[in-house]
């Protein structure tokens, strides 16, 4: 055999694509970027995820009658997490392709009574959502989002920062002529979650005898605006997120910065993928959790039964309203996933944490990772061999350009997605995803080869069948 034939050797993507290839790299980057500006929350995420498949002829579960090949049907759990399917020739019982990503991600979280004054400015006290590093979130430019129910039970929708009218808000760090002490501080421990302070206003009410003037002012222009009172910020859900747009990065624009691409770079891909889905012989489905970076629990999480429920109702309508729960569990556990997360990409600057033979290198491919956890595999969803298999058989036929992947040195780090929560369904599922730089960052980045590498990728799963 060639000495060609024997080594295993990764490729850069770009160096195998044609010219109408490269072009769709970029056009896929234009529409993963507008992708992103509408996607700025978990419930931003999934209206926009909504919109899209409406377009595409997807209707609510609520008004599907019949369940039959080639239905395309979508769910909206409580407006933060959701499913998309696409029904294929096999009957439900038979199993589903499921990519499985998340669209919450880090972020500066409003507290319930947030809203003081302090030397002439209102500032909101916060409570971080994710493993933030407190430190990047500092001096930046920031946008406010949230849903806020009043007391008679109406719902206000806030997104101040993003339009280029908007003002932003701000959270402020020392000068380095006056940080000897925070200095000497270790970088986790330099800015403190209680300093994870927002600006919101620095001009007082009128009336000079006021008290708390410049609080007032702050829910004067709140009431003006949205008819909001100081209470309402107990039934409320602000998120304090980086102000600006999905940006290209470089001089040859083959990189995407951008807020919250862990995980929504997975979400934007395998909604791609499935609306390309044609002829499938499983159901295709596409899945869209919250909550996984503080561990997926509540009713949006993947540990909640919001997909096994959804999977129960069409199994009811699939049988001419007829339901029996061993096929549900012979749906789930028939069913092959991926679970759509981004992977770390070897950083230049900091090879020191990657081992490089077992690294995902940037533009090289979707990042496919055998077992999450930290120290010891604890806690990962390791994947069986035999159904890495099958997903390497199926890349290759597609010819998918991908590469395997670990987080970090072993005893480095680590962390996990939501795969081993599907993998308690006892469905097979590994985790597959775009690798980035920078994750959790206010501004993370991508490669646009590997994002148009992803979207083929989930499409070539669609097809898996045996
Ligand atoms: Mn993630
Ligand atoms: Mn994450």
């Amino acid at each position: 055999m060639a000495k060609e034939e024997l080594f295993y050797k990764k490729k850069f993507i770009w160096e195998d694509l044609n010219e109408s290839e490269k072009k769709e790299v970029f056009e896929i980057g234009e529409d993963y970027k507008s992708f992103m500006d509408a996607s700025k929350t978990e419930r931003l995420s999934i209206n926009e995820i909504v919109r899209r498949a409406k377009e595409q002829g997807f209707k609510s579960l609520e008004e599907i009658k019949e369940i039959k090949p080639g239905t395309k049907v979508y769910y909206v759990n409580k407006g933060k997490s959701a499913a998309l399917v696409v029904i294929g020739k096999e009957k439900l019982e038979k199993g589903m392709n499921i990519v499985g990503s998340h669209v919450d991600s880090p972020r500066i979280d409003i507290k319930q009574n947030p809203l003081y004054e302090d030397q002439g400015m209102s500032l909101l006290k916060t409570h971080y959502y994710g493993g933030v590093r407190k430190y990047q979130w500092v001096t930046l430019p920031l946008a406010l989002y949230g849903t806020v129910v009043k007391a008679n039970g109406e719902k206000i929708h806030i997104a101040i920062g993003d339009d280029e009218n908007d003002p932003v808000f701000y959270i402020t760090d020392l000068l380095p002529h006056l940080a000897k002490d925070q200095n000497e501080k270790k970088l986790g421990e330099a800015i403190e979650g209680e300093g994870l302070n927002v600006i919101i206003g620095s001009l007082p009410a009128e009336g000079k005898d006021d008290d708390k003037k410049f609080k007032l002012n702050v829910l004067k222009i709140l009431n003006e605006k949205y008819g909001m009172i100081e209470e309402d910020f107990q039934t409320a859900e602000l998120e304090i997120v980086p102000a600006g747009k999905a940006r290209d990065v470089g001089i040859d624009r083959g990189m995407i910065s951008a807020y919250g691409q862990d995980d929504r770079v997975c979400a934007y891909t395998s909604l791609k993928a499935i609306f390309e889905v044609e002829n499938n012989e499983k159901a295709a489905v596409a899945l869209f959790a919250d909550k996984e970076e503080v561990g997926s629990n509540g009713s949006t999480g993947m540990h909640s039964e919001f997909f096994n429920n959804m999977v129960a109702e069409m199994i009811l309508i699939e049988n001419g309203n007829f339901y029996s729960d061993i096929t549900l569990k012979r749906a789930l556990s028939n069913s092959s996933m991926l679970s759509s997360d981004v992977a770390a990409g070897v950083d230049p600057t900091y090879k020191e944490v990657s081992e490089l033979q077992n690294a995902a290198v940037m533009g090289q491919g979707v990042a496919m990772i055998k077992y999450t956890g930290s120290r010891g595999k604890s806690g990962a969803n390791d994947a069986n061999a035999e159904f890495i298999g099958k997903i390497r058989k199926v890349f290759n036929d597609n010819n998918i350009t991908w590469q395997t992947a670990e987080l970090g040195k072993v005893d480095q780090g680590g962390g996990g997605t939501i795969a081993y929560i599907m993998a308690n369904l006892n469905m097979d599922v590994v985790d597959i995803g775009v690798p980035v730089l920078s994750m959790h960052a206010p501004f993370e980045v991508v490669s646009k080869t590997d994002v148009y590498m992803t979207y083929k990728a989930y499409k070539a799963f669609y097809n898996l069948y045996n």
